[in-house]
C-alpha cells in the first residue's frame, strides 16, 4: 500500500542484456528457469532487452539515460561486458558513465570474470550452472566494488594510410586480458566448436598444441617496482610510434609462443591464471612462454592452471611478472590478438591499468 511506497526504499532496478546466442544457445533458457526467479524473488525490478547483433549492447549503451538503472548485468560471456564497458567509455560523460554499476550472469562459452568472481567470493571452482547460480545469489546479495580497467591502445584496424598520413591508433578499455600466440589463437580458432560450449576452449589447446606455433616480437613493460603511478592519462606511455624511455623498462625480443596479460584471477571460468589477482589490485599480471618449451611441458602448464599450480611449474621458458603498463610489437607478420577475448587489430599494441570501475557483484 501507500505506506509502503513511502517507508521502503525503492526497488533496484536492473537493466538486462541478453545474447541469446552466446554459449550454446541458452541464455534465455536460463533466464526464465534460474535467473528472472531470482531476482523477482530478491525484489529486483527490471528490464530485459535481448541483443540482436554484435555491437547493439555497446550502441545502446552509448545512447540510454543511465541514472534510471542501478546496474546493468551482462547475461552472455565476456564479450558482451568488454560491449558494454566499451559503450560506457564512449559517452561524452563518461567520467560519470563507468562508475555506473555492471555485473555478469555467465551464459557464454568465456565466463572468466565470472569465474573470477566466484573465486573472490571463496566459491569452489564451478561450470555453467552451478557458476550461474553462485553469480546470481551475489548479484541479489547486493554490494558494489571498485574494479581495474586496463586502457589499451591497438593498431589502426585498416593500415592503408589516407592522404599519406597514417590511421590513428584505437583506443579501447579492458577488463579482463590481452593474450597473443596460443591463448589468442585457441580462442579464436575455437570458435567454430562453439556448440561444445567451455569445452571448446580444451579441444582449441589441443588441436594448438599438435600444431605449435611460435611468433617472433617484442615485449616491453614496466615492472611494478618502476615509474611513478598516477591513474588518470596514459602516463606513462608515450604514443604507440614512439620509443619508449629506457629508464626502468625491461624489454624481451625473440621468439614467443605466447603472452598473456590478465588483471583478473581467471582466464576461463576453470583456468585460475592469476591466483594472487584481486578485484583492484591495480596490476597488470604477466606471463609468457618461450620458443623452446615442449608440448608436454605446455599440455602441463595448462592442465596446472586448472588449480593455480602453473605458478610453480618451474621452466626457463615460462615467465611471471606484474606491470603496471606493457608494450607488445609482434614481428611476426601473421598472427591473433585479443583483448577481452575479442580480435582487435593485429599490429603493434600497448596498455596501462587505469581507474576503476565499479563492478556489482562484491564477494
Ligand atoms: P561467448 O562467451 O559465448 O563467446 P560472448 O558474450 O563473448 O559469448 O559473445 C560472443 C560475441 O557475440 C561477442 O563478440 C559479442 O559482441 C557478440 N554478440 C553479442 N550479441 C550478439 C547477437 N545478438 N548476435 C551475434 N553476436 C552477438
Ligand atoms: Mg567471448
Amino acid at each position: 500500500g501507500p505506506f509502503h511506497q513511502i517507508m521502503m526504499p525503492r526497488p533496484r532496478r536492473l537493466l538486462l542484456l541478453v545474447n541469446p546466442f552466446s554459449g550454446r544457445g541458452q541464455a534465455m533458457q536460463w533466464c526464465q528457469t534460474h535467473i528472472l526467479p531470482m531476482i523477482r524473488e530478491a525484489s529486483i525490478s527490471y528490464n530485459l532487452i535481448q541483443t540482436e547483433r554484435q555491437n547493439h549492447a555497446r550502441e545502446l549503451i552509448r545512447e540510454i539515460s543511465l541514472p534510471e538503472w542501478d546496474g546493468i548485468i551482462i547475461i552472455s560471456g565476456d564479450g558482451l561486458l568488454h560491449e558494454v564497458i566499451n559503450g560506457l567509455m564512449e559517452r561524452p560523460d563518461w567520467e560519470q558513465a563507468i562508475k555506473t554499476p555492471v555485473g555478469i550472469l555467465p551464459c557464454g562459452s568465456g565466463n572468466a570474470l565470472a569465474g573470477s568472481i566466484n573465486h573472490y567470493a571463496g566459491f569452489d571452482m564451478c561450470l555453467r550452472e552451478p557458476l550461474l547460480l553462485n553469480c546470481c545469489f551475489l548479484l541479489c546479495r547486493g554490494g558494489v566494488m571498485p574494479m581495474d580497467m586496463v586502457s589499451v591502445t591497438t593498431s589502426p584496424s585498416s593500415p592503408s594510410p589516407q592522404n599519406g598520413r597514417p590511421a590513428a591508433p584505437r583506443r579501447l578499455y579492458s577488463f579482463l586480458s590481452v593474450a597473443w600466440g596460443f591463448v589468442s589463437d585457441v580462442d579464436i580458432e575455437s570458435e567454430r566448436y562453439r556448440g561444445l560450449g567451455s569445452a571448446r576452449f580444451t579441444l582449441g589447446t589441443l588441436v594448438r598444441l599438435a600444431s605449435l606455433r611460435s611468433y617472433k616480437g617484442r615485449l616491453s613493460y614496466l615492472p611494478v617496482w618502476g615509474g611513478s603511478f598516477s591513474p588518470p592519462r596514459d602516463d606513462l606511455l608515450p604514443p604507440l610510434d614512439q620509443p619508449l624511455p629506457t629508464r626502468d623498462w625491461v624489454t624481451i625480443e625473440g621468439d614467443f609462443v605466447l603472452v598473456l596479460a590478465i588483471y583478473q584471477s581467471h582466464l576461463g571460468a576453470d583456468l585460475l591464471a592469476a591466483p594472487q589477482a584481486c578485484f583492484n589490485d591495480g596490476l597488470i599480471h604477466l606471463t609468457f612462454v618461450r620458443a623452446g618449451i615442449s608440448r608436454a611441458t605446455l599440455l602441463r602448464l595448462f592442465l596446472a592452471m586448472e588449480r593455480g599450480a602453473h605458478l610453480s611449474l618451474s621452466s626457463p621458458y615460462v615467465s611471471h611478472v606484474t606491470a603496471k603498463a606493457f608494450r607488445l610489437q609482434p614481428l611476426s607478420s601473421k598472427g591473433t590478438l585479443t583483448v577481452d577475448g575479442e580480435l582487435v587489430p593485429y599490429g603493434p599494441l600497448q596498455a596501462q591499468v587505469k581507474v576503476a570501475r565499479s563492478y556489482l557483484q562484491s564477494p
